[in-house]
């Protein structure tokens, strides 16, 4: 068996197309860390024992579990409290309790359990405001400081390419990794993550689980054709999509999700998939 290419001591279990390397679970880990690391002192929004709330996203539960995981490791120097939002319909999946095993010798934790009420499919931009609103609702109940919204890179990419390909320039709210102006403020914490290695390290630890709901992609074709064999060009595309929507200063912020608006304080995605029922007061 090949030999993990960082520590050359442990047998490798990924290639990380990405980097072209092979490499053993813990220096996964260990990558992965530092990059979520990296996004935390981007974002310049933690303090040492911060509340932060991270939900398990119905649409992408076994990337939310990495990134819990990730986050527990790292946020275990800062005496922080991971407080969990689980979705009901979650919440008796055997990777739920495995999570909580394994974060809860590292943090001080908070778990609360709250129902999903989504429409089953959704397109992706509606499903990532709908599930920002409802983290947002339930950070707000809970004294967090701050929400980490647990989204690949590749995820961000690909939405935002959906918005330029369409030309509808409010859905590039959803590229940006740091969202200030939102009650609590939220950030991604797996913005330097692509959506591959984020599966592998869930997989590794055995914390598969399936979506509870899907979304139609428009612009898969395009996001395929940059990923994986290319992943300089994800990088590249990341970067150019972040420089237009920081510069779209023009847009209302949707009151509920957060995210650009050009038709009032509520944003059409929110009145469409009823998140106005997480309106704050
Ligand atoms: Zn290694
Ligand atoms: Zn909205």
């Amino acid at each position: 068996m090949h030999k993990c290419d960082v520590c050359r001591k442990k047998d490798a279990v990924y290639k990380r197309i990405y980097s072209g390397h092979k490499l053993c679970l813990s220096c996964l880990e260990k990558i992965l860390a530092r990059s979520v690391k990296r996004a935390i002192g981007d974002s310049n929004l933690l303090d040492p024992r911060s509340r932060i709330l991270v939900p398990v996203r119905p649409s992408e539960p076994a990337h939310s579990l990495a990134t819990i995981a990730l986050l527990a490791r790292v946020e275990q120097k800062f005496d922080a409290t991971l407080i969990l939002l689980i979705p009901q319909d979650l919440w008796n999946h055997p990777s739920i309790s495995k999570i909580i095993g394994l974060i809860e010798r590292r943090v001080s934790l908070e778990v609360i359990v709250k129902e999903f009420p989504m429409p089953k499919t959704a397109t992706t931009i509606s499903c990532l405001r709908y599930e920002r609103a409802w983290s947002l609702y339930h950070a707000r109940s809970s004294n967090a400081a701050v929400v980490a919204f647990p989204i690949s890179r590749s995820c961000m990419n690909l939405t935002g390419l959906e918005a330029l390909l369409s030309g509808n320039v409010e859905a590039l709210s959803e590229s940006l990794p740091v969202l200030y102006w939102t009650k609590p403020p939220l950030f991604v914490p797996t913005i330097y993550i692509e959506s591959e290695a984020l599966a592998a390290y869930a997989f590794l630890k055995g914390l598969y689980i399936d979506p509870l709901c899907g979304f139609s992609i428009g612009a898969k074709i395009p996001l395929l054709s940059i990923m994986g064999r290319r992943p300089e060009l994800e990088f590249s595309s990341n970067k150019t999509i972040m420089r237009i929507a920081s510069k779209l200063t023009g847009l209302g912020k949707c009151r509920i999700c957060g995210g650009f608006t050009s038709s009032g304080v509520v944003c059409r995605y929110c009145s469409e998939t009823g998140a106005s029922r997480f309106f704050p007061v």
